[in-house]
């Protein structure tokens, strides 16, 4: 798990004398600390450091003179905090579960899938909304002890646009995410014997009686006040961020990434780019935790219906400006809000949305 920049700069401070005194102490320093002053690191050093892009012994020597240089300091109290991607996709990074907890998921997420292998089948597996990151995060772990233990893992696309499933990879086991959004996962789940299909997704849009592995910690609401600082981003930017950046927060909470050209240029919002699972950005956005927005998004509509439905609208047309190619998510869009209750029939605008 990559940590985040509090915890780096929490790591930088413990276990050595407190940071201010340090500060104080630069006036009276030798000469080795005067060297370490003399060149500073760049704002894209920094943010390489704090993605745990640099080589260990330059991070060493970066921790050293942050300690002495009140500048740099400033500089790095600035940056903005790191997203954190699991699986390609940006969630909060919030794991509500120590290490050895989360092994012990991983073994039997990974027991469960080579016990259905020489018979074939599905596995279904659900998290609450709080545990998406840690969902994403069993899953991506499993994935690579398949594949250490010889057999080959392979996870579907990253980007959700699509209004059908995306074609199952051909390997022994594949990963699906977001599965219940789809309307027909035939391929994933008439499987011949060597073939497993993992589907993934919240626990709210499973039947529970149909789940086969759940991942929630013994107390899934000890997450949410660390959600809080990504929950207030979504919702200042639902409420105040403009009608294109709250129509794209309500596509993102009904499971649609937002394609390129969705927002226009110099679009201040909480958006942050997918990306695929070598972590390059794909040209979609989204915020940081579709789960969370969902939650958002679902209390803003006990408030205010009338305006979630028009957003909804809003976030179709601008689809469909985009082109024939963008049919996907509105179709995708449409579908997820009568599924999830967001509202009972399609509003007007949306129309033929189901059909086109
Ligand atoms: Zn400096």
């Amino acid at each position: 798990m990559m940590p985040s920049l509090a915890q780096c700069t929490a790591a930088l401070m413990t276990g050595e004398e407190p940071l201010f005194a340090t500060m104080g102490t630069i006036r009276q320093s030798g000469v080795s600390r005067m060297r370490n002053l003399a060149i500073h690191p760049s704002e894209t050093e920094w943010r390489r450091l704090f993605m745990g892009g640099t080589p260990p012994a330059t991070g060493q020597r970066m921790a050293a003179h942050l300690k002495l240089c009140a500048e740099c300091w400033d500089l790095v109290c600035r940056l903005p905090r790191p997203v954190y991607y699991a699986l390609g996709r940006p969630v909060p990074s919030v794991i509500p579960m120590s290490p050895l907890e989360i092994e012990a998921e991983v073994r039997n997420l990974v027991s469960h899938c080579l016990e259905r292998l020489p018979g074939g089948g599905t596995v279904v597996v659900a998290a609450e909304w709080p545990c998406e990151a840690l969902m994403l995060h069993v899953l991506s772990l499993s994935a690579t002890r398949l594949r250490r233990l010889g057999r080959t893992a392979e996870i579907a696309e990253t980007v959700f646009r699509r209004d059908e499933a995306p074609p199952r990879p051909s390997s022994e086991v594949a990963i699906l995410l977001e599965a219940p959004y789809y309307p027909s996962l035939h391929d994933w789940t008439i499987l011949p014997p060597g073939r497993v299909s993992i589907l993934a997704g919240p626990l709210e849009r499973w039947p529970t009686s149909d789940v086969d592995v759940r991942f929630a910690p013994r107390k899934p609401s000890e997450a949410v006040p660390r959600l809080e600082p990504y929950r207030q981003a979504i919702t200042d930017a639902l409420r105040g961020g403009g009608a294109s950046v709250a129509a794209g927060i309500v596509a993102n909470a009904l499971g649609c990434d937002l394609p390129p050209g969705y927002l226009p240029p110099g679009t201040q919002g909480p958006f942050v780019p997918v990306t695929d699972l070598h972590g390059n950005p794909l040209g979609w956005s989204s915020v940081e935790g579709q789960w969370l927005a969902w939650q958002v998004v679902n209390e803003f509509a006990r408030e205010s219906s009338g305006e979630v439905a028009h957003l909804l609208v809003r976030a179709v047309e601008k689809f469909r400006s985009l082109g024939q190619s963008q049919h996907g998510p509105a179709r995708r869009l449409a579908r997820s809000a009568i599924q999830s209750g967001l509202i009972s029939r399609l509003p007007e605008g949306m129309e033929g949305v189901e059909g086109s």
